[in-house]
């Protein structure tokens, strides 16, 4: 998708902080942290959201949720953290490219 900005993430067209990748997953800091550590795990592969996904996903969404405590933890969030998913406009969805934010530090969570 020559339009979307994590794709371009992706090709390294526009610098990031990364902290993982591997064949299929990159997770790179949120340049507007939320919390002291913020990162988002991101499929390589160009899938818009959640809402597109399918049966053909479910091993890369596996995957990607397995990556979250472990790069967590890697990343200093070892009492525990906090991931989400925002999926299309009404969910709060800015980039139309699926990801997992995970984010936490400092101080306990408010509830939501
Ligand atoms: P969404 O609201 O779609 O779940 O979250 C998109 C996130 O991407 C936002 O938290 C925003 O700060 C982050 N973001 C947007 N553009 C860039 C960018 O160019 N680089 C990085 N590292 N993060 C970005
Ligand atoms: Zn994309």
């Amino acid at each position: 998708m020559s339009d979307c900005i994590f794709c371009k993430i992706i090709a390294g067209d526009i610098p990031s902080k990364k902290v993982y990748e591997d064949d299929e997953v990159v997770a790179f800091h949120d340049i507007r942290p939320i919390a002291p550590v913020h990162f988002m795990l991101v499929p390589k592969l160009h899938v818009a959201s959640l809402t597109e996904c399918n049966e053909s996903h479910r091993d890369l969404l596996g995957r990607l949720l397995l990556l979250a405590p472990r790069l967590a933890k890697e990343q200093g969030l070892e009492t525990g953290f906090r991931t989400m998913i925002n999926t299309g406009h009404d969910g709060g969805q800015e980039v139309f490219h699926l990801h997992i934010h995970v984010f936490g530090g400092g101080a306990t969570l408010p509830k939501t």
